[in-house]
Formats: structure tokens, sequence, C-alpha cells
């Protein structure tokens, strides 16, 4: 059951899941089983090994589905594995056009894992359509974009891609980790694969890694529930449970990332000490009118240099932040901040970091939902 109609609040908590049927629970219950009885041989009720199907899993990839407005959703153990699964649609000799600013992790299975079996990458910076053009062969088959972008928080227009994509008959994918279905909907703007790192924003706790892929198209749903099955990279449900647990709370969670992540960027844009700030939600952004079009706010994602640009500058405020807590990931209640040149990034060569615009004293912030007036404190102490 998937109802456009729906408002994204309603849809959180409704919509693709429903009271289990067996008892009522008003909650997906955890079906933690590896194995399902069947009656006689083949005769199951659509649920025979735990890999291929589990209810748990079911309810999340039908809400997921449900919160992209597509059709179907496939849940994956992490978010490298959903891109895993993308990359092994393809064959030696295949080319992908993707983002340069890109989630280092994606660069890594790009260039370390799939290049050597022969699948080509290019990486353009995809805020300028005619360079994606540009990079097309008749080998071309998929344009991997990611927006906003990580961690330099460039805006790529989604539809903008499409149309180039419809128009040499390649296939869109876009990774929607950082705005999160309640941002923005890549298939509303001509997406065909919406990729997700569930461990962020959608699960929120910072208690789960879990990806999903997310399609309209029957046959590609099926090529992908092939690989899903057949590679094996798929949940348990303990930790379904957990994301949709999670998504009951999504909007109100990204509200208040919204309205914290807007305080924090002007409080930053104004700050002596501090040089660019990357944020989509600034008129002189230079993505501004994109981010407008396709995004119904601007997230909680900040990125900003100082002005003493030296790691060491950048190593010293991230050692001394109290509620900021230093570390991996973004998307969590709590407010989260790193270091990419050492942290996320530091599998990406420095010059192709800096080639994406990646300066040694970039700080990333992902701000969480706690009172904005102690995490300006927090920066204001730790800035100096
Ligand atoms: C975290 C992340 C991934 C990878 O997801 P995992 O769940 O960590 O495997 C991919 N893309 C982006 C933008 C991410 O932030």
């Amino acid at each position: 059951m998937y109802l456009r109609c729906m408002k994204f609040g309603t849809k959180a908590l409704h919509a693709g899941v429903h009271p289990d049927p067996t008892t009522g629970a008003i909650m997906t219950p955890i079906y933690q089983t590896s194995t399902y009885v069947q009656s006689g041989p083949g005769q199951h009720k659509g649920y025979e090994y735990s890999r291929t199907h589990n209810p748990t899993r079911t309810q999340l990839q039908d809400q997921l589905a449900a919160l992209e407005n597509a059709k179907y959703g496939l849940c994956f153990s992490t978010g490298l594995g959903a891109i895993d699964a993308v990359c092994k649609l393809f064959a030696p000799g295949d080319e992908i056009i993707a983002t340069n600013d890109l989630y280092g992790g994606t660069f890594r299975i790009f260039t370390k894992m799939y290049q050597p079996f022969g699948i080509k990458f290019k990486f353009v910076d995809m805020t300028k359509p005619e360079l994606v053009e540009a990079a097309i062969t008749d080998k071309t088959k998929l344009l991997w974009a990611e927006t906003p972008t990580n961690p330099t928080l460039k805006i790529i227009d989604i539809a903008a891609m499409s149309a180039v994509a419809k128009k040499h008959n390649l296939l869109l994918a876009v990774d929607n980790t950082f705005a999160s279905p309640y941002l923005q909907n890549p298939m509303d703007q001509g997406a065909d694969i919406i990729m997700h790192s569930i461990t962020k924003y959608i699960a929120g706790h910072s208690d789960v890694v879990m990806g999903a892929l997310i399609v309209n198209d029957d046959e590609l749903k099926t090529r992908l529930e092939f690989i899903q099955n057949s590679s094996g990279a798929t949940p348990g449900p303990m930790d379904c449970f957990l994301a949709l647990r999670g998504i009951k709370t999504l909007h109100i969670r990204m509200q208040r990332h919204c309205e914290n992540g807007a305080k924090i960027a002007r409080y930053l844009k104004d700050h002596p000490k501090v040089g660019q700030v990357f944020w989509p939600g600034f008129t002189d952004h230079p993505n501004h009118e994109v981010a407008k079009k396709q995004m119904r706010d601007f997230g909680g994602m900040i990125s900003f240099e100082l002005k003493e640009d030296s790691v060491e500058a950048a190593m010293k405020l991230a050692s001394s932040t109290h509620l900021f807590a230093c570390a991996e990931s973004l998307g969590g209640v709590e407010s989260l901040l790193g270091h990419p040149a050492s942290m996320t990034h530091a599998a990406i060569p420095k010059a192709e970091r800096e080639k994406a615009g990646l300066r040694d004293s970039l700080i990333r912030l992902s701000v969480g939902i706690e009172d904005v007036d102690d995490l300006i404190a927090d920066l204001e102490q730790a800035i100096g």
C-alpha cells in the first residue's frame, strides 16, 4: 500500500506498515527466525528463508518505498551493501559517471573494488550538466549523483541530471542519504534508483547500520532483488525494527535538524575566525536556487573552513567541543563533528580532495536536535 495523497508526517507513521495480521500488534514484530515451516514441500506463505524474505524487513521495505513515492524498497546490511548491489548490475567495459564530491566509501568501492573488475569510473562536477554530457561515451550506463554533496554541500539539479540520463538512455541513481526522504524525493525529479544509508537520518539514533535501494521499474526491482538474495548482504530483523521505529519520528527530527542547522550556519558565517561556510540555505550559495526547487528545507549538515587553514587548527577545534562529539557518521539525534581530510575522506588522495574543494581545515557538522543555544555556546568556546 502506498498512498501518494498522505502528507509526509502521516506517511512516516502509517504508509506501508500495518498491524501484525496474526495478533494485531500495532508495532511490527521482530520476526527473529531464519526459516518458515511449510505445510508441504513448496507450500508456504510467501516466506521460505530469511535471506530472501523476512516479514519485519518487508514492512520496512514497503515503508521506505512509500516515503520516496515509489513502488519498491530493498534493504541491505549497510549503505555500501546497497551500492555494491547497484555496481553488480554492470559488466566489464561499462562506464559509470559519478559526482566528484563523493562519500569516501563510495569512492573506495568504485575505484578499489569495481574498477579492477573492469568497470570504468569518471568523476565530474555534476553541478554542471555540460561536464556530464562531455564525459558520456557509448559505454556509459549509469550516472551516480549524491546531493547535497559530501562534505562541501553542493546541490546537484536532479531533474537536469535526469534529462541528461534520458537523452542518452542511461540510468540515474541518487544517493539521498544527506537529504533523507523528508527533504527530497529524487524519484519525483526523474531518478531511476534512490540509495540510502539508513544508518544516518532515516534510522536516526546512531544505533543501526543499514542501506536501501528504492526503484519504480519492475525489471530493475527483479534484477536488484536477485542480487540482494544471491549476494546476501541483507539486514537482520532487529535492525529492521530499529529503522522502522526511527522512521516514526523522521519528520519531527528533520524539522529540528533544519531549524538548528539554519541558526548555526548563520552564527558561523558571522564568526571572525571562520572562513567559508557551506550550507545550501544561504542565498549566496552557488546552488541555492536548485536547493529551493528540489528540497523542502536545507538540512542540518554544515561544513566550514577556518581562516587559519591548517590540519592543526582543525584538529584543535575538533578536540575541544563538549557537545559536538568527534565521530564519523551523521544524521543521528546527537550533534557530531568531523574532520573529513583525516576521517571520512582519508581514503581519497589529497590531490583528488583538493580538486573537489576540500581543504585541510574543513570541519563538517551534523547538527543534532539538542537545544541550539547550547550547541552555539559549545562552538563558541571551541573556536575561541
Ligand atoms: C554513510 C554513507 C554511505 C554508506 O553507508 P553505510 O551505511 O555506512 O554503509 C553512503 N553514502 C553516504 C552519503 C553516506 O553518508
